[in-house]
């Protein structure tokens, strides 16, 4: 909300809530913006459609897409925090918050292989932990 001292973007948000029947949802995701492509305005989510605040342009708020499997993503558990929403890729382990660009979803996806290698390294130099790892399995599969 970076603008919103702007008594002009002020002025247009408030025209828009009173010309529009139904104000911004304010659930449990809160309200969700994103910038205008062709005015760079700030866009209102109004359900499946982004309109802009300031010359009325619409988008459809497409389900997030896997960047790697081309496929929609399983939306975020509903009522978690909207900091804490993830989409998930059924096929891989992308994850995505809304909003995301295929950028920031591959980037998520970097540093996650990079957590899981650091601690597959950690793992390797600790005999110990190695061990214990394979005890467990064995057990895991002694009991089934
Ligand atoms: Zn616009
Ligand atoms: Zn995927």
């Amino acid at each position: 909300m970076a603008a919103t001292s702007d008594p002009h973007v002020r002025d247009r948000i408030a025209a828009y809530a009173e010309t529009t029947p139904e104000p911004p949802p304010l659930g449990s995701h809160g309200i969700e913006t994103t910038g205008c492509p062709r005015c760079r305005g700030t866009m209102w989510r109004q359900r499946d459609l982004f309109v802009c605040s300031a010359c009325g342009d619409m988008k459809g708020a497409d389900p997030m897409t896997c960047p790697r499997c081309l496929t929609a993503m399983k939306p975020p558990a509903p009522g978690r925090h909207p900091h804490l929403q993830r989409y998930a890729c059924p096929f891989c382990p992308r994850k995505a918050a809304p909003g995301d660009t295929r950028e920031q979803i591959e980037e998520r996806e970097r540093q996650r292989a990079r957590a899981v290698r650091l601690l597959d390294a950690a793992i390797q130099e600790r005999p110990s932990a190695q061990a214990l790892l394979r005890d467990r399995r064995l057990t895991a599969k002694g009991h089934g």
